[in-house]
């Protein structure tokens, strides 16, 4: 018998799977259809979806108001460049992002992934300093823990040592990556800095309240005021990655409300199409927007084949038309409650380090490096998707999930995180 005739094997690796070592992974389990909160395995396996593929189906998987909307535009207009051209969808579709977000942020640039719509912002903003005759703005400033996409310029704003992309670090533009302020002390830190790097510094970059893929830390509306107020101190753009946070997901359809403040540019993805489809947003303030209009050297020089592309388009309005029709914003405080109050009795475990709930958000963080894969594992045998990374073990659920589901992936942790308790090395190395 040769390995490739051994039941879970390495996938042949026709498929090359993100971010799996391709030698040793198991064969993932293989999805025949989802529905709802529901991932169907080919085998006749069902699963409690926890983490809604990445966080972005928040209606819940095949939601039929987003399949119509989508199977309606299909037939007429799936796509067609938008340089030179433009359609009702994308149009539609700017002016209710616009509508809908704080402040004036009403400019949207539309891309296909999260990790682009960072590169257009950083673009965006290196190319408004430019415009305003302020050459040599390359730089920009992030936090630790962050995480802002895969692509070159995003991967250089990731948290550089904690991050994914460590090993990048000689191939990457240096940012200046530093602490999230956590007293006032911090805060002066924060605006020497900024002081002393202004005259090469295009922006800073946050995510707001949850830095969810760098390690689902969660900061006060007050830190995210307070350095949204040391932005505008030192005229720097801020930029608030809500490609995660967006959508309802931290409890207020966009996190930064619950700061009042308004970024300079706002970056949109994952939920934005309930998960249907990849689409993701650039979103400018009129000041932004305003610094691009002149000769065509001040044009933003961005432009990808499936910039606006009208299915994603006509599948994030139908999104937005669930999030007018339906109690999305209370099914989140509900989530929230019931998060805390079954993921709390975790804290008590050993090698629990921190149990944490925001929104439609709730994080076990454990102590060392626990064994992420074998915990996954664990978590199929018991009939739940949840899927941990580092230290920790969470749940972003679709906002739809009923009571009695939410309770089964609550259960599901506190047992296997239980497990794991008992079954570690007293140094804690697992
Ligand atoms: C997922 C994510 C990205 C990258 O989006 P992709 O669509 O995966 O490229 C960027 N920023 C944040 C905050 C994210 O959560």
């Amino acid at each position: 018998m040769t390995n490739r005739d051994l039941p879970h094997q390495a996938p042949s690796g026709s498929v090359w799977l993100p971010y799996s070592q391709m030698a040793h992974a198991p064969a993932p389990p293989v999805v025949d259809s989802t529905e709802g909160v529901f991932i169907n395995l080919q085998d006749g396996r069902q699963l409690v979806d926890g983490i809604a593929s990445w966080w972005s189906a928040c209606h819940g998987y095949n939601h039929p108001h987003i399949c119509d909307a989508v199977e309606t535009q299909l037939r007429r207009l799936p796509h067609v460049m938008l340089a030179g051209l433009t359609h009702e969808p994308v149009t539609q579709l700017a002016e209710r992002l616009g509508a809908v977000l704080p402040g004036d942020l009403r400019h949207c640039f539309f891309s296909e992934s999260g990790s682009v719509a960072v590169e257009v912002a950083m673009k965006m903003a290196v190319q408004y300093w430019m415009n305003h005759g302020q050459s040599g703005r390359y730089r920009f400033l992030s936090f630790r823990y962050g995480y802002h996409g895969d692509t070159t310029g995003a991967m250089s704003v990731c948290d550089p040592e904690k991050g994914m992309h460590a090993q990048f670090s000689g191939f990457l533009p240096q940012q200046l990556v530093v602490d999230l302020p956590e007293d006032a002390a911090g805060i002066d830190a924060l605006s020497e800095l900024m002081r002393a790097h202004r005259h090469e510094l295009a922006g800073v970059i946050l995510e707001p309240l949850l830095q969810a893929a760098g390690g689902l830390k969660m900061h006060s509306p007050a830190t995210l005021a307070a350095i949204a107020g040391l932005c505008r101190e030192h005229d720097l753009l801020l930029i608030l990655d809500e490609i995660a946070t967006g959508f309802g997901r931290c409890g207020s359809f966009f996190a930064s409300e619950q700061a009042d403040v308004t970024a300079d540019i706002v970056t949109l993805g994952k939920a934005l199409t309930g998960g249907m489809l990849p689409l993701a947003a650039t979103v400018a303030t009129s000041k932004v927007f305003a610094a691009f209009k002149g000769g065509p050297e001040k044009a933003l020089m961005h432009g990808p084949t499936f910039c606006g592309h009208a299915l994603g388009c006509a599948a994030a309005l139908a999104s937005l038309d669930l999030f007018a029709s339906e109690p999305r914003l209370e099914q989140v405080a509900a989530i929230a409650a019931q998060l805390q109050r079954e993921l709390e009795p975790c804290r008590q475990l050993a090698g629990v380090v921190d149990v944490r709930v925001l929104g439609a958000t709730g994080v076990v963080q454990l102590q060392g490096k626990p064994p992420v894969a074998e915990l996954q594992q664990r978590f199929v045998e018991l009939g739940v998707w949840i899927r941990p990374f580092g230290d920790v073990v969470y749940l972003m659920p679709a906002f739809t999930i009923r009571p009695a589901e939410l309770r089964q992936l609550t259960k599901a942790i506190c047992q296997v995180v239980g497990e794991w308790s008992q079954g570690r090395a007293p140094d804690g190395t697992s």
